[in-house]
């Protein structure tokens, strides 16, 4: 059990509930533009490659939104669990305010901060 108090952890929960529906929303909104770039589709060259960039972009923000979305059901189970608030790495104490700030961080700033220096 981490430090938070019980309304804490119910903010907490309700902003992982929140984001959880707009991440959701936010996937089902664009899916439609993630589909292939039809080559048959009358357009020209330009706009093709136009439409081309655009869908790789619109699959890249998909790709983080997803993995977002992952994150964020794992807080869920984790405060399901009673192990919210604690770095999956350390055990420690992620603290509310980085909570707040990203409610679904797995790691302290610590563990953060050492998994950014080694894959920098
Ligand atoms: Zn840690």
């Amino acid at each position: 059990m981490s430090e938070l108090n019980q309304q804490q952890l119910t903010v907490l929960q309700q902003s992982l509930l929140k984001l959880r529906k707009e991440l959701q929303e936010l996937l089902e909104n664009s899916s439609d533009g993630a589909q292939p770039v039809s080559l048959d589709e009358p357009i020209g060259r330009l706009s093709r490659m136009d439409a081309m960039q655009q869908q790789s972009m619109v699959q890249a923000n998909r790709r983080t939104t997803q993995t977002r979305l992952t994150r964020i059901e794992a807080a869920l189970r984790r405060h399901t669990n009673d192990e919210y608030g604690l770095c999956v790495e350390c055990e420690e104490e992620i603290g509310y305010a980085r909570l707040q700030a990203q409610p679904e961080a797995p790691f302290c700033i610590d563990c953060q901060s050492n998994k950014e220096t080694r894959n920098a």
